[in-house]
């Protein structure tokens, strides 16, 4: 029997492709593929992506992928996850792209996002979608494309006009432009989705101006997607699962049932809490989300971010010079007995969830003449626990159910004293795997279900994690915890005021 499964993770730095073999319900990874990708900056807030070059990357890493271990005979299916929100538009008949892809990160649609916001129409949509209004998710992209392609909104009206999300833009590629679908986590991230239902709300597409007939079909998880064109790979594998990174990691660590959560620490962090089959709309703004839609089935998930987690590390390493390698840090945070009362909020690029403001910058408070290097990097590592703590305080109030763990993953979770005093301030087991690509353990998941290689979701640990359990006394965390909210509101009180809208 064929047992691997080709997972696609197309990334916002990388596209990279992993085989993984399933045996018993545990998966291994027996080869990958890596590309970078180049980020485009056009304008100030601008980022893009050539959807062009990710497609050629994509179909590069999967075919030295498939050589590698052993050729497409071997495989039973191919999983994708990607990068969310990025916004692709293409041309029906020949598949080419219009215009570059707009990349999560980009601010261009704002003024939209928040004339929107004025005329008091962000209850409704979060209402229906989950989402907040802002230019992160995909809608008011899709609209910006099709007014700056000439000709685009009329072609897209004669169905010439193909817009999608880069799981999309990857299955019309595998499938020879026969297939024009996305799941429905990714479908969750464009503003146009009723949570409930998994289906486009006409009234949302009017809304944003994006004309519903150019969007994908919106497909389960784990559905078969269609199978991949035979010339390839030389032969016709199925596509039969699918989730944005986000989901997919969701999956990947398991956190299957509502109070399991999971929080990436890369540059930034990203928590997704599973909160159960009904949807929970956020009155703290975190994101309503889907977790995942398996054959009909849907988990809900709250979701919130840290823009700035390793980041704030790579600001010591690279801006500052305090340490030579990222790793460094754990021995000097480790080498003071307190924080010495020096607090830094990383709001370099401004406050995520729960504090949304986008004007707050970088804050050290409590500087002292015994202030020396290692206070900084304490305070950067500590940060990463200060800020996980906001977002489970915004869940709880929300009403999710208490976390059993908090499993994680990403480059910070290698930082034992980092991950120690996420579980001392969290007050919550911290749970990390030994295998780390979560994302696209997920993707791979999704599809071996889909394909029936496995019965369920259910993981099956290769090799026992490791655990950090809460040891700090309560008087020390709320001293700690108090010192924090200080500091936030001192990085607040220091933000530039914004103009209304
Ligand atoms: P991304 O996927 O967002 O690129 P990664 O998951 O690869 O991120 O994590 C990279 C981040 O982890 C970098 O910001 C780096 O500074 C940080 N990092 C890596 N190792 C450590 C460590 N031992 N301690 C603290 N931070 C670390």
């Amino acid at each position: 029997m064929n047992r691997l499964i080709l997972a696609i993770d197309q990334g916002t730095t990388s596209t990279r492709a992993i085989a993984f073999e399933c045996a018993d319900g545990r998966f291994s990874p027996v080869a990958v593929s890596q590309i970078e990708l180049e980020q485009h900056f056009p304008a100030s807030g601008w980022v893009e992506h050539d959807a062009a070059e990710i497609w050629t990357a994509t179909l590069q890493t999967c075919r030295e992928v498939v050589r590698k271990a052993g050729g497409v005979g071997r495989f039973a299916a191919i999983g994708i996850t990607n990068q969310r929100e990025t916004s692709v538009i293409w041309d029906a008949a020949t598949g080419r792209p219009l215009h570059r892809a707009i990349v999560w990160q980009d601010r261009r649609t704002a003024d939209v996002a928040a004339r929107l916001a004025a005329q008091g129409l962000e209850t409704k949509v979060q209402a229906a979608t989950g989402l907040i209004l802002d230019p992160y998710f995909s809608a008011t992209k899709f609209a910006w494309l099709l007014d700056a392609v000439p000709g685009a909104r009329e072609r897209a009206a004669k169905g010439e006009v193909r817009l999608g999300t880069i799981d999309s833009w990857l299955i019309w590629n595998l499938t020879g432009g026969r297939s024009h679908v996305t799941d429905a986590t990714n479908a969750s991230r464009t503003s146009l989705m009723d949570l409930k239902t998994r289906q486009w709300r006409p009234d949302l597409c009017d809304l944003f101006n994006v004309p519903q007939n150019a969007l994908p079909d919106i497909r389960g998880c784990a559905d078969h997607l269609r199978d991949c064109d035979a010339s390839l790979f030389g032969r016709a594998l199925p596509i039969h699962g699918s989730a944005g990174d986000q989901q997919a990691a969701l999956v990947g660590h398991g956190a299957l049932n509502a109070g399991d959560a999971k929080i990436t620490y890369g540059t930034g962090a990203f928590l997704v809490a599973n909160v159960g089959d009904q949807p929970v709309v956020s009155t703290r703004r975190l994101l309503g989300t889907l977790g995942y839609d398996v054959r009909g089935t849907a988990a809900y998930a709250l979701e919130g971010s840290i823009f700035s987690a390793g980041s704030a590390i790579q600001w010591l390493r690279d801006g500052v010079g305090l340490i030579s390698e990222s790793r460094h840090s754990e021995a000097m945070a480790q080498g003071l007995k307190d924080n010495g009362g020096v607090y830094l909020v990383p709001g370099f690029t401004g406050l995520g969830a729960p504090w949304w403001n986008p004007e707050a910058r970088g804050t050290v408070v409590g500087l002292t003449r015994d202030s020396g290097p290692a206070h900084f990097v304490r305070a950067a590592l500590e940060a990463l626990a200060y800020q996980t703590r906001d977002l489970l305080d915004a869940l709880y109030a929300d009403g999710a159910p208490r976390l059993g763990r908090l499993k994680v993953d990403g480059g910070v979770t290698a930082n034992a004293f980092a991950m120690q005093f996420v579980a001392d301030i969290c007050e919550v087991e911290v749970e990390r795997p030994a295998f780390q690509e979560m994302t696209a353990l997920g993707a791979a998941r999704l599809a071996a279900l889909g394909c029936g290689l496995i019965d369920d979701l259910q993981p099956v640990a290769a090799e026992a994690p490791a655990v950090w359990t809460p040891r700090m006394t309560a008087p020390e965390r709320e001293r700690l915890l108090a010192g924090w909210r200080r500091a936030v509101k001192a990085a607040i009180v220091a933000a530039p005021e914004t103009e209304a809208p």
